[in-house]
């Protein structure tokens, strides 16, 4: 029997197994994929060629992220992002604009700007939504036709509703870890660092394992299986998204489930090409964001250059279909349907945040207090990767103390 048991392998999952293990547990992660990561997903070609379809860019403000790997022993792979990191595009009306962080600011409108500028810059920032903070500090136009998209291609939808600051918000000031570069990527993925915490002492995960249950029983918790099972352990640990881990928690943590379905999720279908340099037309850039598109952004992997290819990946609104999606990647690369050969395609459930989500997560915290069941997961403090690990954190202390 373990002593701990994870359900879901994603940071959050992982982050907490290794807590775990590293405190001498034997650690169980049950996934229901059959890889681990979740949003850290790199996709591996035989070829050695790599590329994120999901998660991107990790900082040296990421100090718990940076612990595991460097823990892990996959700190040596970490690279920093060329020169491509620094440029983007702007897709409106069909016309591509491509920008560095100062172009950007030509794109806004300085007349507007200085008008809502002055009032703007003393107002606080508590109880604002990004939308309505940054809309008077530089006028609802600016806002809509600039900073909107911007935004939006962070967490994959709009975020004009996300709370600006605490529990949910998209930024966070964190101390640097100046020995490391300050934005980077690991030579393989991110998901190296996934890999590393699934293979680290005391853990052992099994993929391709649905759960459906979290129970009490008088020892512990039991965690009942898809395929029939039923596992037991003093100490369990819920790491799946919200509308998962409400459903498994629903018969046994009713209060808690009810507490979780409050969060708001938004499904983001996520289809990436790798294409030969040569028939790549786009400017190399970090990634391409349009305004009122199908999809909110398409990351590359230029800031890792290859000489011979590069990759596209294209992260999508809820409800567009597989045939909408194709086409509009084929118009975007202006390459045909055919030459995307077969696409990795993902689909990721994600939270949103709104005004009021740090009540949600007291309340969540208040249905825990006291118990041996921990849930961690991008849907307390935010979405960032520094986020879930620092939950993650945060609760093994709770369980373990
Ligand atoms: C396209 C995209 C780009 C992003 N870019 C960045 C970035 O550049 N930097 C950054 O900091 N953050 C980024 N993020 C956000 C960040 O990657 C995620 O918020 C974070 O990785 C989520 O981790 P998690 O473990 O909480 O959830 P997930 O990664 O979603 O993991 C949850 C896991 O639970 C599993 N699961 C679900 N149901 C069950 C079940 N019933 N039984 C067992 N397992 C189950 C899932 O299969 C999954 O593996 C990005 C996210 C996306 C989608």
């Amino acid at each position: 029997m373990a002593d701990v048991i994870v359900v879901g392998a994603g940071i959050s999952g992982l982050a907490f197994a290794w807590k775990a293990g590293q405190a001498g547990k034997q650690v169980l992660v049950l996934e229901r994929d059959r890889r681990v990561g979740g949003c850290l997903h790199s996709e591996r070609r035989p070829d050695g060629y790599w590329f994120e379809m999901g998660a991107h860019t990790v900082y040296n403000s990421y100090g718990a992220f940076l612990d595991i790997a460097v823990g892990g022993g996959v700190a040596g792979k970490i690279v920093q992002r060329g020169p491509a990191r620094a440029s983007f595009g702007l897709l409106r009306d069909g016309t591509y604009r491509w920008l560095t962080p100062p172009k950007v600011l030509l794109q806004l409108s300085w007349l507007e700007a200085a008008v809502h500028f002055p009032a703007g810059i003393f107002r606080k920032k508590e109880g604002e939504t990004v939308y309505s903070y940054y809309s008077r500090l530089l006028g609802r136009g600016n806002y809509d036709r600039v900073i909107s998209p911007f935004f939006a291609a962070v967490p994959s939808q709009k975020a004009d509703g996300f709370p600006l600051e605490g529990a949910g918000s998209l930024f966070k000031k964190r101390p640097r870890r100046e020995e490391f570069v300050r934005s980077f990527g690991f030579d393989g993925g991110l998901q190296l660092v996934a890999d590393a915490a699934a293979r680290s002492k005391g853990v052992t995960v099994e993929t391709g394992v649905e759960v459906r249950r979290v129970a009490r029983t008088a020892g512990g918790f039991a965690v009942t299986t898809a395929d029939g099972r039923t596992l037991e352990a003093p100490l369990v640990a819920v790491a799946a998204p919200p509308d998962a881990a409400a459903a498994m928690l629903e018969q046994d943590f009713h209060e808690l489930a009810t507490g979780i379905r409050r969060v708001g999720t938004v499904r983001v279908d996520s289809m990436g090409v790798v294409l030969p340099r040569a028939e790549c037309w786009m400017p190399e850039c970090a990634f391409l964001v349009p305004v009122d598109d199908l999809f909110f952004s398409c990351v590359t992997r230029d800031p890792f250059p290859d000489p011979r290819m590069r990759a596209f990946a294209f992260h999508f609104r809820d409800g567009t279909s597989r045939e909408q999606r194709l086409k509009r990647m084929s118009e975007v690369l202006r390459v045909p349907v055919e030459r995307l050969g077969t696409p990795v395609e993902r689909r990721t459930t994600l939270p949103s945040p709104a005004l009021g989500h740090a009540d949600i997560v007291a309340e969540l915290d208040r249905c825990l207090a006291g118990g041996k069941l921990a849930v961690t997961g991008n849907y307390f403090a935010g979405l960032a990767i520094e986020d879930c690990v620092l939950r993650s954190n945060e609760e093994w202390k709770r369980v373990a103390g």
